[in-house]
């Protein structure tokens, strides 16, 4: 009795404090509106009819070792423009949330399908499965029961993924390793078409020897950022434009789109300013989304044009053509601007440009034409 007249006490010393409190405060504190979000929506071009869709696969919440709940991760790609995301959550790891209930891995699509139903975000149901090196962290996307991937045995685990139609991706083959290695279970995997693709980017980095392995074993290349936290708390969006992602050359804007151009290799990685993939895709991306201007004035000696660029991608390039004396050596075609270029009248057309931020291999960028 003692102890509740205490809490009582308390209790009423603190609401008189609050109401203290709330004088000394305007009774309307919204003023206005309250903050509406928007979407921002994301310039890309089209590439021989295939709708470039932006993707991440590799995503966290609660339900695994994230901080934030499955609708959020809805809100956060609708914000920033996405069109599909894949939670991921660790199949094997779930620690310290004895509040959430465990076990269920199919917890976190279920919870953020009808958000992203409202907002048209596809969401692909997925999973990963979390070894030590080898066979590392294998997101398995496209799947149907989650569950079903909870095995002691990880070759069962995956054999049970591919078994359910998914397509499974290699995550960051360079994280938590002292050298980054191709595993003799990584050869099983892939002899067995188990194994379609891999993250060559993952969150900060990316790892040049992965992308030789996606060239030369012609696999999927892939860019997500393993987001646990918020993803404006791990991105700076006032000094990069977008988080990284994949960008999937799809027919439709469907999940059925996205699993056939997963299978199919048609991707592009986007991470702050560089692009990366196959060579012929690259240059159809550089084609459709800069556009050089007829000469629109002449001088005795100059003549003037106008480079466009239509898309959300800002353009390096460097002359890599050492005879075209007068043309600039380096040009910067920002995101969404036209720049004016000065040329001399009587040059060596074409001349050759590198584009330093669209990266093929580790030691080789994309060469275009540009005049
Ligand atoms: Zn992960």
């Amino acid at each position: 009795m003692k102890t509740t007249n205490v809490l009582i006490t308390a209790a009423l010393l603190a609401a008189g404090i609050c109401a203290n409190a709330q004088e000394t405060l305007p009774k309307q504190i919204k003023a206005g509106k309250e903050r509406v979000k928007a979407r921002k929506e994301i310039r890309l071009p089209e590439i021989d009819g295939y709708k470039l869709l932006k993707c991440d696969f590799h995503i966290h919440t609660i339900f695994s070792d994230g901080i934030v709940w499955p609708t959020l991760r809805v809100l956060e790609a609708w914000e920033e423009g996405l069109d599909a995301i894949s939670i991921t959550d660790h199949i094997e790891g779930q620690p310290a949330r004895p509040a959430i209930e465990k076990g269920n891995h199919n917890n976190s699509f279920e919870m953020a399908k009808e958000e992203a139903a409202r907002r048209e975000i596809i969401l692909i149901k997925g999973g990963e499965i979390t070894r030590s090196m080898p066979p590392g962290h294998l997101n398995a996307l496209f799947v149907k029961d989650v569950n079903a991937l909870d095995q002691k045995d990880y070759m069962k685990a995956i054999e049970e993924a591919h078994n359910q139609g998914a397509f499974i991706q290699w995550n960051h083959p360079g994280w938590g390793v002292d050298s980054i290695m191709w595993h003799d279970v990584h050869e099983t995997l892939f002899r067995k078409g188990w194994l379609n693709g891999i993250e060559v980017f993952n969150e900060f980095e990316w790892y040049p020897v992965a992308l030789n392995w996606v060239n030369e074993k012609n696999l999927t290349l892939l860019g997500n950022t393993d987001v646990h936290d918020v993803t404006e708390r791990l991105y700076d969006f006032r000094t990069t434009s977008h988080r990284p992602m994949t960008l999937v050359l799809s027919k439709d804007r469907t999940e059925e789109g996205i699993r056939e151009a997963l299978f199919d290799r048609r991707t592009l990685v986007w991470f702050y300013d560089t692009l990366m993939g196959k060579e012929d895709l690259l240059k159809k991306f550089f084609q459709a989304s800069v556009e050089v201007k007829p000469v629109h004035h002449t001088t005795p000696e100059r003549i003037y044009r106008s480079i466009v660029n239509h898309t959300d991608v800002p353009f390096l390039l460097k002359r890599t053509d050492k005879n075209a004396n007068g043309y600039p050596e380096t040009i910067e075609i920002p995101a969404g601007e036209t720049i004016l270029i000065v040329l001399p009248k009587t040059g060596s057309q074409p001349v050759t440009y590198q584009v330093d931020n669209m990266i093929i291999s580790p030691e080789k960028r994309l060469q275009v034409q540009l005049f």
